[in-house]
């Protein structure tokens, strides 16, 4: 698989550039409780509601390792194909903020959980790209601080306080902006299919630090081949990246703006920065020169975490099938297309929902209904596919009339905006029945239409022993005749009969 089939170049003043993206992605572990307190994690409690002790930072409480958070840790470790660290530790992060009452964050800086991965992204022309991770590490997150509520004073919001996350860290092995994406996206479906995060974006549990710089040709392959991370650029961080639109804003704006600066004779500061979304710009927030001295030492209220192999074992055999060995499944045991299949997973339900229909029919022509027809009208309604008006019933019984003759594909369309409308209360061989779509087999029928197009367009009828192509003309008479509900087969052969082709 190559890593640089998909790199852009962008256009500068001086010449071409490229870009070398790595991304440090924050995920919210699915828990009921907090990392190290039993305070509950959920979403739309009043301020304050969900907070222990432990959270508020109390002098003299003590944390307490939630070991489900651990397993959830490990699972998706093992969905990211990477090491599974025995021993790990976790580290105090020292630094003052009001919505951290701790005045550290516990996290592993030394010796995270897991350790080196890869994620096989999808991109737009078909193509795949591994991507490699450096580490996942398990921290806490802070609370929150609200400025918007009171002109005069900041409120402080501890139920977020103390929740896991999941910080996964990727080498710098992204090349463009829709890499990025990608990459971001298939980290949130692996995650999904887990269990191990939610991955709800929207409520800010799943978001990015996007590390960017510019280069030009030939340094990132001398990056590969020394490690020396001096043949890169000098990075930007853009913080907190929360959807997949912004992040792709703020790496296209971005890498303008450093190579601006480059071609100008500047230098580019490694600094933090913030993506507005009104503005579409990245602004700084604080330069590497202003970066705190965390202080890290090993959390003396923990003891190292040591996993038992066997644990890692039982671990590995929960595990679902991920997307990527599904796509193969659906590829050999229904012959889709890897286009459709990939379609397919990205969400497990969908592929769920597609298994469903396909029980018993052609599959090929199941897939195709549910990757169009049924996706794009699910997405122009605001549904999901796990609250589709339709079951998957009934893109079988529709896939199954058109299987067996009864109507074309072409009314099958008419049909499934019927379906729709009845939200799934019809079937569809009812709505065929009931709206006379029957697909015309008679071919008494489409030989009196034939008769009676022929007897009314006579010079047409002898322009065909000349130009047979001509005969295109009398078929669409034929269909509009018959509501398009004429065999399309049956009408070319009683055409030809009849025009003494
Ligand atoms: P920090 O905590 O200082 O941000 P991390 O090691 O946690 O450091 O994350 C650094 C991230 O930046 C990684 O995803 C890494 O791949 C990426 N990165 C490192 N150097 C570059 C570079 N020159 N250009 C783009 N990304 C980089
Ligand atoms: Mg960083």
């Amino acid at each position: 698989m190559s890593t640089e089939s998909n790199t852009k170049t962008i256009q500068g003043r001086t010449g071409s550039w490229e870009l070398v993206i790595g991304l440090e992605i924050h995920a919210q572990v699915a828990s009921n409780s907090k990392l190290f307190s039993g305070a509950a994690v959920g979403f739309g409690a009043g301020p304050n509601e969900q907070v222990s002790l432990v959270d508020a930072g109390f002098p003299g409480m003590l944390p307490v390792l939630n070991k489900y958070c651990v397993e959830q840790a490990v699972k998706t470790g093992l969905g990211l194909k990477a090491q599974i660290n025995a021993h790990s530790r976790f580290d105090r992060k020292n630094y003052f903020y009001p919505d951290l009452p701790q005045g550290y964050q516990i996290s592993q800086l030394f010796f995270p959980i897991v350790g080196e991965g890869e994620v096989l992204i999808d991109l737009s022309d078909g193509s795949q790209k591994t991507v490699r991770i450096e580490r996942l590490h398990l921290e806490q997150d802070a609370g929150k601080s609200i400025h918007d509520l009171d002109p005069n004073a900041t409120y402080v919001d501890l139920n977020r306080a103390g929740t896991a996350l999941m910080e996964i860290v990727s080498k710098p092995d992204i090349r463009s902006a829709e890499e990025a994406v990608a990459y971001f996206k298939k980290i949130r479906t692996i995650l999904v299919y887990l269990g191990t995060s939610d991955g709800d974006m929207e409520k800010g549990n799943m978001r990015a630090d996007v590390n960017v710089s510019v280069c030009k040709a030939g340094a990132y392959e001398r990056f590969r081949e020394t490690g020396d991370f001096k043949q890169l650029g000098t990075r930007c961080e853009i913080k907190n990246v929360n959807s997949f639109r912004f992040m792709q804003q703020a790496i296209e704006y971005e890498a303008r703006r450093q190579i601006e600066i480059i071609e100008d004779g500047g230098k580019i500061d490694q600094e933090t920065r913030l993506f507005d979304s009104v503005k579409v710009e990245t602004r700084s927030l604080r330069s590497k020169e202003e970066a705190h001295d965390y202080r890290y030492f090993p959390d003396p209220d923990l003891l190292p975490l040591e996993l038992e192999l066997a644990w890692i074992e039982d671990i590995k055999k929960s595990l679902p099938e991920l997307p990527d060995d599904k796509r193969q499944r659906l590829v050999t045991q229904y012959g889709l297309s890897v286009y459709d299949a990939t379609v397919l997973i990205t969400e497990q339900a969908r592929a769920d929902y597609f298994e469903a229909a396909a029980k018993g029919r052609d599959a090929k022509l199941v897939a195709n209904w549910v990757t169009n027809e049924l996706l794009a009208r699910l997405s122009k309604d605001g549904h999901e596919i796990t609250d589709s008006p339709l079951p998957p019933e009934q893109i079988a019984g529709l896939v199954e009339l058109i299987e067996t003759g009864v109507i074309s594909s072409k009314i099958a369309k008419t049909v499934f905006e019927h379906m729709w409308d009845g939200k799934g209360a019809v079937t569809p061989a009812e709505i065929v029945e009931t709206h006379g779509l029957k697909q015309v087999t008679d071919t008494g029928a489409i030989e009196k239409a034939v008769d009676d197009i022929i007897a009314a367009n006579p010079d047409k009828a002898s322009e065909v022993a000349t130009k047979p192509q001509a005969i295109g003309w009398f078929v669409g008479q034929v269909m509009k005749a018959t509501g398009g509900k004429a065999n399309p087969a049956a009408v070319n052969e009683i055409l030809k009969a009849k025009l003494g082709l």
